[in-house]
């Protein structure tokens, strides 16, 4: 009988008299009576009156002292759906915010779903944004699902499973985003129970197997570590860990572990009065048992993102049993077990502040003290997430496939996340339907899709925008391997043009001949030395002379080389080929290439002045012209000058686009008045087409002069000296 008497008004009443006023008391009372008579003929599943459903709800929430208000909510969460009362009723009856509250519960009852993983998407955001409203919303539904999750085995098979795996899915991950341990593991226990009763069945079985051998070697870890403490005189109480059962299968599901492997390691928790203690346990324990290296994780000083504070660590135990101990103390467990739930458990014990709590709780104060300087709930709820969930964003798949990415994570991370050959091959993306750069920063709740296109590559840039370590160590490794490949093939090109004037081709070199000059250049393979002259730190032209030269020692003088040919640029070459900035050459303009070490080549035009003192010097420039299939676009630099007109740029801008350039940076320097000059970078093809753009540009009317601007050295000297005034 002594669970049916828990399971009355009267009880509650009793236990919410030790943290509520009796006002509040009686207004909790007031709605389960109201609720009592609304679900008057319901019965739950099992049998019992519908109303014992929200009185459990209400003492699950009333063991974490929420507050008068949850708790009315929680005896009416079912009301507006389950029975025909409005909300405008329960308003007049409990006021705005109740109504509201139960509204929110309400509300969240009732999405349907026509797939999984867009259950799992459109969940998540409702919850996010009932979150967002009122934490209280998302308190009431927690428990309420708690309690429809203890009470289960009352459903039929097929809603049983549908109910654990959402429970699984969504509510076990936002308990664990709240901090509140305590319930993620009751959700996770009873969910994979009734999702899986075989596998639970087993697991638990050959736990309960083993766990006489364990016994003995926990008891005597623990007793040593007891006896150490007690040794150095640190006050703590040492708790044995035993895995739940979803954690164990979880991890011979991810991490592909045996039962045995996860069992072997010894899992215990010392608890302990103040934070210094806790370092001094640590180093107490390190003492006892050689840590394991690179395993001690200090959350004390850097929390989790949901408030948890621990030391972790790892030992070899005797005979080398791995042992996995957490340190913390009270009010870090009180915090871990609970979360955010110790925001209300502990709101009430404030008028008697012990110092013991002070440390530990203040993540909780923290977010009192918002509470108090937010103007109103809502500015206190986003401080709240931005506390809960600091550094991390949640985004979707088109498929509704969460994904977690730190702040300021951008498309390109996503790409990455969902797979390195995505991330690889992404040319474009849509953020929540609509075409955007690559490198906007993503937000919480967004769906991104990524467009990709076979052959495509990753780009440098994206180097200078993403924020994961997984997309830039992707990028990086390919991008080495990229230039590699790519060096190599045009270290091949220009020694084949070196050999041409020794009558030679890579191809046609004696095997011994390289093997030889490897071995003096002290390289690997002949890969090595392309790459090299692909790079600009060999020449070219020297290796020749060393491949084809019959006697081995290098005796004749190296006489000026003869520039045989000239090298085919094809726009295709990728990051060994650069081309100039300061005079933007383009197809049809002739061209010299200067070899830049480590960078590999940069092609400048025949006529610029920063290759002028060395464009004859054959060990630094290379003869080059444009491969008449040359593809790509090419930066080029137009001044306009023009009279001052009404809409001048966008009339400037649309005959550009107009003919097929894109324009990189537009900027007017206004001359007088009357007259204003505009700089332009544009995208062309080749000097045809740039021909094409600059007559459609002096068509324009108040356009007076158009002209390309060839090299950018003098005019820099001068904007320099003018900004230095
Ligand atoms: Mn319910």
């Amino acid at each position: 009988m002594q669970i049916a008497e828990l399971d009355t008004i009267d009880n509650l009443a009793d236990g919410l008299s030790n943290y509520l006023g009796r006002d509040q008391v009686n207004s909790v009372r007031r709605a389960y009576y109201y609720a009592e008579q609304a679900h008057d003929g319901q019965f739950r599943r099992s049998g019992e009156a519908y109303v014992s459903h929200p009185l459990a709800v209400a003492s699950i929430l009333s063991d974490m002292h929420m507050d008068h208000q949850s708790l009315m909510a929680a005896m009416l969460h079912d009301v507006i759906e389950d029975t025909g009362i409005t909300k405008t009723a329960i308003k007049s009856q409990f006021g705005n915010t109740v109504a509201d509250l139960v509204d929110g519960v309400s509300k969240l009852n009732k999405i349907t779903f026509s797939s999984r993983a867009e259950a799992q998407a459109e969940n998540f955001q409702k919850m996010a944004m009932a979150m967002a409203k009122d934490l209280r919303v998302i308190m009431v539904k927690i428990a309420d699902r708690l309690h429809n999750m203890r009470t289960i085995h009352a459903l039929p098979p097929d809603k049983r499973r549908r109910i654990a795996r959402e429970t699984l899915d969504i509510y076990a991950p936002i308990a664990n985003r709240l901090g509140m341990n305590d319930v993620r593991v009751e959700f996770e226990e009873l969910g994979f129970a009734a999702l899986y009763p075989m596998r639970a069945g087993r697991i638990s079985a050959a736990v309960k197997r083993i766990r006489g051998n364990r016994k003995e070697i926990v008891s005597q870890i623990q007793t040593s570590l007891e006896a150490c403490l007690e040794r150095e005189g640190l006050p703590g109480r040492t708790i044995g860990r035993e895995k739940h059962l979803y954690s164990i299968y979880e991890k011979m599901r991810s991490k592909r572990k045996s039962f045995s492997e996860i069992m072997d390691v010894y899992a215990f928790r010392i608890v302990v009065d103040s934070v210094d203690t806790c370092y001094r346990v640590l180093g107490v324990v390190h003492n006892l048992y050689k840590p394991v290296p690179g395993r001690f994780k200090d959350y004390i000083a850097i929390p989790k993102a949901n408030g948890y504070q621990s030391l972790h660590t790892t030992l070899f135990g005797m005979h080398g049993v791995p042992i996995e101990i957490q340190i913390r103390t009270e009010e870090m467990e009180a915090m871990a077990n609970n979360g955010i739930a110790s925001h209300w458990l502990y709101k009430s014990s404030d008028d008697l502040p012990s110092n013991a709590h002070l440390r530990a709780r203040e993540w909780v104060n923290g977010l009192l003290e918002m509470q108090k300087h937010a103007g109103n709930s809502l500015e206190f709820i986003e401080h709240v997430k931005i506390d809960l969930f600091p550094d991390e964003i949640y985004v979707f798949t088109p498929k509704g496939q969460i994904f977690e990415l730190p702040t300021g994570a951008t498309a390109v991370d996503f790409a990455y996340a969902i797979h390195t050959d995505v991330g690889n091959s992404c040319v474009a993306c849509r953020i929540s339907r609509r075409l955007a750069p690559l490198s906007e920063p993503l937000q919480s709740g967004q769906t991104v899709e990524i467009i990709t296109a076979p052959g495509t590559q990753p780009n440098p840039d994206w180097l200078s925008y993403v924020v994961t370590g997984k997309a830039r160590s992707n990028i990086r490794h390919y991008l080495k391997n990229q230039k590699h490949s790519e060096s190599v093939a045009l270290g091949r090109r220009l020694l084949n043009k070196a050999l041409a004037s020794f009558g030679e081709q890579v191809d046609s070199i004696r095997q011994e001949n390289i093997a030889a000059v490897l071995e003096q250049l002290k390289l690997d393979s002949l890969d090595q030395l392309l790459e090299d002259i692909g790079l600009g730190n060999r020449m070219a032209y020297m290796a020749a002379q060393r491949l084809t030269s019959k006697n081995q020692a290098v005796t004749q003088e190296v006489s000026e080389p003869e520039q045989s040919g000239s090298l085919a640029i094809r726009g295709s070459e990728g990051m060994v080929i650069n081309y100039a900035k300061c005079c933007h050459p383009i197809p049809g303009d002739p061209i010299i290439g200067h070899i830049s070490s480590g960078r590999g080549m940069v092609i400048h035009t025949d006529s610029c002045n920063n290759i002028a003192d060395i464009r004859d010097n054959p060990e630094k420039c290379v003869r080059v012209s444009w491969d008449p299939e040359v593809e790509g676009e090419f930066s080029v630099e137009l001044k306009v000058e023009l009279e001052n007109q009404r809409g001048f740029i966008a009339t400037l801008a649309t005959t550009i686009t107009g003919a097929e350039a894109n324009i990189e940076k537009i900027s007017t320097v206004e001359r007088d008045a009357r007259f204003s000059i505009v700089n332009l970078s544009i995208n062309v093809r080749n000097r045809v087409h740039l021909a094409r753009v600059m007559r459609r540009v002096r068509a324009i009317v108040p356009v007076s002069r158009v002209t390309r601007v060839k090299s950018r050295r003098v005019r820099k000297t001068i904007r320099n000296k003018l900004g230095s005034h």
